[in-house]
């Protein structure tokens, strides 16, 4: 049975050889990036979102300085995700607080947050 002659990585200028495609390093690599990219469209998506929902909801339902920050509540958007919400982005999922606010509130509702024991 003849061997199948091993060729080059196809990631370019790589020397590794492979029976097929890419070394484990790059396959590895080109896969997070594929997560990355796909992870910067959703920042891109919802900076814009951010941006019209702080225009429209301008201060903090807290203390009502000015808004900086869509706080998903009271649920939040990994418990949104996780129940099949279609949009967890959406207004009604979320409200407006400034930093200061949002610091302390998750702070105080996230475990392993800087003041949590
Ligand atoms: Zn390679
Ligand atoms: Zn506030």
């Amino acid at each position: 049975m003849p061997s199948r002659p091993l060729r080059p990585c196809t990631n370019p200028g790589c020397p590794e050889l492979v029976k097929q495609g890419r070394c484990a390093k790059h396959t590895q690599q080109a896969e997070q990036q594929r997560g990355s990219s796909s992870q910067r469209g959703y920042d891109a998506r919802w900076a814009r979102r951010r941006a019209d929902y702080l225009y429209r909801h301008p201060w903090c339902v807290l203390c009502g300085r000015p808004s900086k920050v869509p706080d998903h509540f009271p649920v939040s958007r990994k418990d949104l995700v996780a129940q099949g919400v279609a949009d967890p982005d959406a207004d009604v999922h979320l409200r407006p607080l400034c930093v200061p606010c949002h610091s302390s509130e998750t702070a105080r509702h996230q475990p392993g947050g800087w003041n949590a024991r």
